[in-house]
Order: C-alpha cells, then sequence, then structure tokens
C-alpha cells in the first residue's frame, strides 16, 4: 500500500463514512488498559475495523543489552510483570472479540509492515514526551506510517493548566501552589468501550508472540517473602484487572487515611498505596487513582493520608510536565544546568553499587531488595541514589539505567525526574539533596530489623 492510502488526515479531520472502511492500529504503549485510555477509545470509535498491537522491542517494553554502563538486562521481576500485564489486556481484548497481537522487534520496522499487511490507514496510539519514545515516533512517521498520538498520561490535562506547559513554575511548591489556587479539577475517567470493532481479517495469520511461552521461558520463580510489591501473588501481579481490584481494596481499606505516617516505611506491603507498577504500565490510569481518593474523602472526610497521596501524584505529573517542557535537556548529564563539573563513571564502582557490595549496610541492603524484588520503597530509592551520586561520585545516568533495568514500576518521566532532582540538574531549589546514610538509618532503621532482613548487618 502507497503512503497516500496510509494518509490519515482525513481520519482526523472528517471521520470516514460508516460504510467505509477503514481499518486502524492501536498501539499500546504505556497505557495497558482499557478502562480511561481515550486515544484507544478515538481509534475504537473511529475505525471500522482495528488491530490491537503491542511492540515488545519498543522503548517503554523490556530492551536487552549493550548501554553505556556495560550490560543491563532486563530484570525478570520487569518482564514477568509485563508479561502478566499483556496477558491481561489481551484477555480483556478478547472477551470482547478483539486480541492482541505482540510483535517482537522496534516499531519503526515492525508497524509499518503490520499496517501494509492489514491495509490501516493510521497508528494511534498514546504520545510519551522521552527522547527514545518520541524517537520511535518521528521513525514511524519517516518510514511513511501516519501515527495519531495523544497526550493521556497525567492527571490534569496540560490545556487546563494554569499556565502555559512551557511557563511551568520551576519549584514543584509554586507549580502545586498555583494547582491549588486555580482549583483545577481532573476529568472524570472514561468507561471501557461498549463495543470494539472487528480484527482486521488480514490479522489473523499474522504471528504474534506467544505470552505464556515467554513467560514460561521465563523459568519458575520462588515467590519472595521479603517482596514489599509481591507481584507474584494474584492481588500484586502485572495487569489492569489486578490494578483495579488492588485500588478498590486499597482505598476500602484505612490504609490511606494513615499514608501521611506510614509513607517513610521500608518494607511491607502496606505502608505506601504500591499502585507504582500498575501506574507505569498504565494498567491504571491516574484519573481513576484520583477518582477512588474522591470517593474515599466523600466516604470517611478529609484526611491527610489522602491529601498526601494526592500531592504525590503531582510529583508525578509535574515530572511529566518537565518533560513536555525540556525533552532531550533532561536526558544530558548536566540536565537544566548550564554548566557542571565534568563527572568519572568507575565502572567497577557502579557494580559494587549495583549489586549491594558498596560496604554501607543500609544502601547493601536495599540494593539486595531491589534485586531480589524489582522494588524499593521511595526512602530507599533516595537513599542510594544520593549516595551513588553524591558518596561515590557516580553518574547518575547509570543509576537511572540500572532502575530502568530492574524495577518493576519504571516509569520514564518518574524516574528520570527523581534521579535529576537528586542529582541537582533539575529544578530543585536546592542544588540536589545528599542523604546522611547513618542518619537516615537511625531514622528509618533504628533497631536495624531492615538491614538485618536483607542480612548486611
Ligand atoms: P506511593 O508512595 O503510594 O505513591 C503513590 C503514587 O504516587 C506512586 O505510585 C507514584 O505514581 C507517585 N509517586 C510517589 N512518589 C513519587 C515521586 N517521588 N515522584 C513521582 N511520582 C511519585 N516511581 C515510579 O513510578 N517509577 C520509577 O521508575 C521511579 N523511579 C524513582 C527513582 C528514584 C531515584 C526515586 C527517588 C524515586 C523514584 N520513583 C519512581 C518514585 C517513588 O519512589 C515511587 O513511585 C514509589 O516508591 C512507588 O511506590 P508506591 O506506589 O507504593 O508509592
Amino acid at each position: 500500500m502507497s503512503n497516500t492510502a496510509l494518509s490519515v488526515a482525513a481520519a482526523v479531520a472528517k471521520p470516514p463514512r460508516k460504510a467505509e472502511m477503514n481499518t486502524l492500529i492501536y498501539w499500546f504503549r504505556n497505557d495497558l488498559r482499557l478502562h480511561d485510555n481515550p486515544a484507544f477509545n478515538r481509534a475504537a470509535t473511529l475505525g471500522s475495523q482495528l488491530l490491537p498491537v503491542y511492540c515488545l522491542g519498543s522503548a517503554s517494553a523490556i530492551h536487552n543489552g549493550e548501554t553505556r554502563w556495560g550490560v543491563m538486562q532486563p530484570s525478570m521481576h520487569r518482564q514477568r510483570v509485563l508479561f502478566d500485564s499483556l496477558i491481561d489486556l489481551d484477555a480483556q481484548l478478547r472477551a470482547m472479540g478483539s486480541a492482541l497481537t505482540v510483535v517482537y522487534g522496534p516499531p519503526a520496522d515492525i508497524l509499518p509492515k503490520l499496517a501494509r499487511a492489514v491495509d490501516a490507514t493510521a497508528i494511534h496510539c498514546e504520545s510519551i514526551a522521552a527522547t527514545h519514545e518520541q524517537s520511535e515516533l518521528d521513525q514511524l512517521q519517516k518510514a511513511g506510517a501516519q501515527v495519531i498520538s495523544s497526550w493521556q498520561s497525567s492527571l490534569f490535562e496540560p490545556e487546563a493548566l494554569p499556565f502555559k506547559v512551557q511557563d511551568l513554575p520551576e519549584v514543584y511548591t509554586q507549580y502545586r501552589r498555583a494547582l491549588t489556587r486555580a482549583q483545577v479539577a481532573p476529568v472524570a475517567p472514561l468507561p471501557v468501550p461498549a463495543q470494539l470493532p472487528p480484527l482486521p481479517k488480514t490479522a489473523h495469520g499474522y504471528a504474534t508472540v506467544n505470552l505464556a511461552a515467554q513467560l514460561t521461558k521465563l523459568g519458575d520463580s520462588s515467590p519472595e517473602p521479603r517482596a514489599s510489591l509481591p507481584y507474584l501473588q494474584a492481588e500484586f501481579a502485572g495487569g489492569e484487572r489486578a490494578g483495579l481490584t488492588h485500588l478498590t481494596r486499597y482505598f476500602a481499606s484505612a490504609l490511606p487515611r494513615q499514608y501521611k505516617a506510614t509513607r517513610n516505611g521500608l518494607t511491607g506491603t502496606d505502608f505506601s498505596s504500591k499502585l507504582s507498577g500498575w501506574l507505569a504500565s498504565g494498567a491504571l490510569s491516574v484519573r481513576q487513582v484520583a477518582q477512588a481518593i474522591t470517593h474515599y474523602e466523600q466516604r470517611e472526610g478529609l484526611n491527610e493520608g489522602t491529601e498526601w497521596l494526592l500531592l504525590e501524584l503531582l510529583w508525578r505529573d509535574y515530572f511529566r510536565l518537565l518533560h513536555l517542557q525540556y525533552g532531550a535537556k533532561l536526558f544530558r548529564y548536566r540536565g537544566l544546568r548550564d554548566k557542571v563539573p565534568p563527572v568519572h563513571h568507575d565502572p567497577a564502582l557502579f557494580t559494587r553499587w549495583c549489586l549491594g557490595r558498596t560496604g554501607e549496610p543500609l544502601v547493601d541492603a536495599a540494593m539486595h531488595e531491589l534485586l531480589a524484588t524489582g522494588y524499593l520503597s521511595n526512602r530507599l530509592r533516595q537513599v542510594v541514589a544520593s549516595f551513588l551520586i553524591h558518596e561515590l561520585g557516580g553518574d547518575w545516568r547509570a543509576g537511572a539505567a540500572w532502575f530502568e533495568a530492574q524495577l518493576v514500576d519504571y516509569d520514564v518521566y518518574n524516574n528520570q525526574g527523581n534521579w535529576l532532582y537528586i542529582a541537582g540538574m533539575g529544578t530543585d531549589p536546592r542544588g540536589g539533596r545528599r542523604f546522611n546514610v547513618q542518619k537516615q538509618a537511625l531514622d528509618h532503621d533504628p533497631d536495624q530489623s531492615y538491614q538485618r532482613l536483607w542480612q548486611t548487618v
């Protein structure tokens, strides 16, 4: 099919008449859900046939191999949660008469071929304001595909903000106050589409990756009893249905009310919401979480716990806006700073940090936990990041890459934003955060139970 046949301008400006065939591809990225997915809804409304696709070779999936920091294989934890999420998405699509086609390879190679095979006029997807993810769209367009991408991963629509994204207040507290003053309210989440267009007939023969076989290939993994986010248990498994069940369970409990008091905990399933994995893969939409907070407050009254939880969701939005504003600048060593002294990346020292062999018991315990479970509390993420940057003199981008490979809740915006912040290369008015590890251990692990749990004392 020619490029002109792929033209989607018509699909945008002038939706085709019902009788016309308009086959579309929906490319799932970090939005692995059917509820509250405006871009998917739009494709389901515009298409007379719809092929839902996921690319295992995309930037939002999992990378194997060589990076500038050495070989970084995605952890088993990350892979398993991703496969579980995709299996769940496929099951839900099948229940509606559709199915998920999962393909290997980079989107720019695969998607145009698929589009030709099914005679698709356009590829719809969510937009992601990060360098690799954005360049995937650029390459797709260069390959002749018509791509319609929409921003949809933040709580607030950029257009609803009391400032232009380009004028995002430099400091988080100023941004938060501006939102409060303007009383911006999130849009209510959308329901799952009532029905889905059928799959294109030609798609039926297209090879799709066998996800169950992929999971089996990962081998038996025995549950880690010390995991704070035990994704091998059905209640914490990847995927939209487990995410929605967790959301209901969490907000039916007393935990949200206690969140402010418990959020600096180091271990256990209850000290924080454990929503991050589902939010990162997009199995849950942030608007759905905000709505659950509102319902909780209507039922239980305003309280510091849910107020604080919402502030964390605002941090999440803030880092997204920062990416919309600064893009590629956030991925250089100096981030938003004009000039910084050069950093020396010492591979041996970095490896010791990764493997939890620094000799600092709290840091080592945390790095063992990360390796063993793919999750780490926010407090410990801050401590180990600060240690790599400010005590070992390491390159924050290497630490961010290690987190990317390990975390079951890896989210490009949150990860990059927090690392930049601690390194002092972002918008932190205090020019970085240096945590005194001994003080952190005394404050947060006074009886050393966490360090004993991970056998570093
Ligand atoms: P809760 O405390 O219950 O918070 C609820 C939600 O708010 C989280 O799920 C998350 O979406 C958001 N949130 C909480 N804290 C932050 C924060 N500091 N910045 C942005 N959003 C926040 N979070 C990720 O989701 N993915 C990452 O890759 C990631 N990398 C991080 C790297 C470093 C160096 C640091 C310091 C923090 C990082 N965070 C990341 C933020 C935070 O640590 C996790 O979101 C949180 O620990 C996840 O557990 P939870 O869902 O129980 O969090």
